[in-house]
């Protein structure tokens, strides 16, 4: 299967007719703005410290005390400042007056009690009288930065009042744009200015991303595109498993070209009241066509567009919102330079309107990453966070097979958790091989004691599904095999497929059932048939569906051979109406399992009785040292034969 393909069922009629000097212009006068407001809101934040400083706190003493020290020749006081009552003491040796006191408004000092040593002298003498008396200076009381302040104590909270005003209507215009008004949609915008997601912090998926440029690159130069008359697409459907990365990717795209990002799940429209849905995808266009170049994201849109025709039909409300969708797109104008993009994990559940020509005819296929993006996704996760030297990227992206995006991000995540639980200064090894297993299985569960007997049938029963894994010449290699019981489980045997692979021979999906038996297999040879343990229900479990699946989607019986079984098309709001084929197709299925499940426990049987000597080796070293890796397995493997009536080709 290809990475990514692009299905171009038929361009749509959208030109953009913007000009990319206007929208300049746009920027530029909103920066232009966006500084001046920002000093008016500086200015007055000093205003405002300004005139809630306390001044400072001047000392008041009683006047008749300054008028005495102030008639002393050898007084403290170098100068009075009288203005209107009011009376500023500076003291000798200082510049700044430190007291205050008060006079009676009706007289002057001098009326109060203060002596005029100088009065009548000249000269020098004069000089030398001022020197030891206190200089009285009169201030005019309507001075300039008394009734300053005075008028600054009312106007400064007046214009505080008005620059909130101001900067309330500004922050509602923008919030406007941003999460389209108080109440209204529930749409995020991503815009330029918020934390940009790029390409960059998507990894592997390269196709998509190649795909997706074109996009980028419309919304970047719309005129270059519209000059030479390209039609642009108008809906792109992002289609992938759960945490392949759909919603980064949608955000990556309006990273890369710096446009405002309306997104919305399609599950939230699910919540809404009725009616309310259609009106907020009205809402959400008109903010986005007001925004262009822009791009609208609808997250999860099979929330909302499933088949309408499927039994037990949609409900109205999604069927109203569906349709408002629909409806906006077909009326988009060549120019309205918005992009719609939307994602799901069924496009098969999607209703076909949705896929016409003009509405989502483009499609980008987000597939789980192989090897080498997983390795590229784990570096991605792991750029910003400190790691030791013994770190193993490449082995952690081996062993991942079938892993999505989200998952590797998870296992990044707690490996960094387990790293600061054990106070590391630097995630290690185990802690990542920890935090994959975790994620894998669940949490080792240290503290659970197994007796005895339980630790011996694990090992057993573990080390049967190890050795019959090795043996088969089909099956993927042992990696490691421990009894620590973790999550639900008892013990757990790992193997390691080398590669990826896309195919599976019916050869290899036979050593898959065999090896899956040998743990039950093991215990019955050891232990006895009627002493075997509910240990392997999950094994077997996982033979029963891996059997159906060959059987029924694969045809791989040995008297079906070639057929498949079709079961019937499971949707949100399709009611199962059971087999869609007759009861002896179905007998003969059902007995096409019997035949895999059986001929993998023999197999099993096989192995075992002919590596008895291996399996006791393997059981004792497990119960010593609880868990193996691929080098201790290998040697103690060694000398294992296939029996010929295991053998398959
Ligand atoms: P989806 O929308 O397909 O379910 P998301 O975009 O929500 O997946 O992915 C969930 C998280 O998984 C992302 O936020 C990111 O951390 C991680 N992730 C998924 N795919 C990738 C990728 N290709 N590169 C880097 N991180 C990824
Ligand atoms: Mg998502
Ligand atoms: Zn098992």
């Amino acid at each position: 299967m290809p990475n990514s393909n692009v299905t171009k069922k038929s361009p749509s009629q959208n030109n953009h007719g913007k000009q990319d000097s206007t929208d300049q212009q746009k920027n530029t006068s909103n920066v232009v703005r966006r500084f001046i407001f920002t000093l008016i809101l500086i200015a007055l934040c000093v205003g405002l410290a300004y005139s809630l400083s306390p001044k400072t706190k001047l000392d008041e003493v009683p006047i008749s005390n300054v008028i005495a020290r102030a008639n002393d020749p050898n007084g403290d006081i170098k100068k009075i400042t009288v203005s209107g009552s009011e009376l500023k003491i500076t003291l000798k040796g200082k510049d700044q007056p430190t007291q205050t006191s008060r006079k009676d408004p009706s007289g002057t000092l001098y009326e109060q009690g203060l002596k005029n040593f100088c009065e009548g002298l000249e000269g020098d003498k004069l000089k030398e009288c001022q020197e030891k008396y206190p200089a009285i200076e009169y201030e005019s009381q309507s001075d300039f930065w008394g009734s300053f302040f005075d008028i600054a104590i009312i106007v400064v909270p007046t214009l505080i009042l008005f620059g909130f005003f101001f900067y309330m209507m500004r922050q509602a215009q923008s919030m406007n744009r941003e999460s389209l008004g108080f109440g209204k949609a529930k749409a995020k915008l991503y815009g330029p200015d918020k934390k940009k997601v790029t390409f960059k912090d998507v990894a592997g998926n390269e196709a998509a991303k190649q795909d997706l440029t074109e996009i980028v690159d419309f919304l970047k130069n719309p005129s270059r595109y519209e000059k030479l008359g390209a039609k642009i697409p108008r809906g792109v459907l992002l289609a992938g498993a759960p945490g392949t990365g759909k919603t980064l990717m949608a955000r990556a795209v309006a990273g890369e070209a710096n446009v405002p990002f309306f997104s919305i799940s399609g599950s939230e429209f699910a919540e809404m009241f009725v009616g309310v849905g259609a009106s907020r995808v009205r809402d959400l266009f008109k903010k986005a066509k007001s925004n262009a170049p822009s791009i609208i994201f609808i997250d999860e849109i099979d929330a909302v567009a499933h088949k309408r025709d499927a039994r037990g039909g949609a409900g109205r409300e999604d069927e109203q919102t569906l349709n408002q969708i629909l409806v906006e797109m077909d009326g988009f104008d060549n120019d309205s330079g918005v992009i719609v993009m939307a994602a799901t994990n069924r496009v098969d559940m999607l209703d076909k309107a949705l896929l016409r020509p003009g509405r989502f005819d483009r499609h980008v296929n987000v597939t789980l990453p192989e090897r080498k993006d997983r390795l590229a996704i784990l570096k991605v996760h792991f750029k910003n966070k400190p790691v030791a030297s013994d770190l193993d990227l490449e082995a952690l992206a081996a062993k991942t097979a079938g892993s999505s995006g989200a998952d590797l991000a998870n296992i990044a995540n707690e490996a960094a958790i387990g790293a600061a639980r054990e106070n590391h200064e630097k995630i290690t090894n185990s802690d990542l091989t920890e935090a994959f297993e975790r994620v894998a299985i669940g949490p080792e569960r240290k503290s659970k004691v197994m007796n005895d007997y339980e630790r011996k049938v694990t090992a057993y029963h573990e080390a049967g599904h190890a050795v019959v894994g090795h043996v088969l010449p089909d099956s993927d290699p042992v990696h490691k095999v421990t009894i620590i019981p973790r999550g639900q489980t008892g013990g757990v045997t790992w193997f390691l497929p080398p590669e990826d692979r896309s195919y599976k021979s019916i050869y290899e999906l036979k050593d898959v059932l065999a090896r899956a038996m040998g743990g039950r297999i093991a215990e019955k040879i050891i232990f006895g048939e009627d002493n075997v343990t509910t240990g392997a229900s999950s094994d077997l479990k996982h033979v029963a569906q891996l059997a159906k699946e060959m059987i029924v989607e694969e045809g791989m019986g040995s008297e079906t051979r070639n057929l498949v079984f079709p079961g019937e098309e499971v949707g949100y709001y399709t009611i199962s109406t059971g087999k869609p084929y007759s009861e002896k197709t179905a007998e003969l299925i059902d007995k096409e399992i019997k035949t895999l499940s059986d001929e993998a426990a023999k197999r099993a049987e096989a192995v075992l009785k002919a590596n008895l000597e291996a399996l006791d080796r393997l059981a004792a070293a497990l119960l010593e040292q609880e868990t193996l890796e691929e080098k201790e397995l290998d040697t103690l493997l060694k000398g294992t034969t296939l029996p010929k009536s295991a053998a398959l080709h």
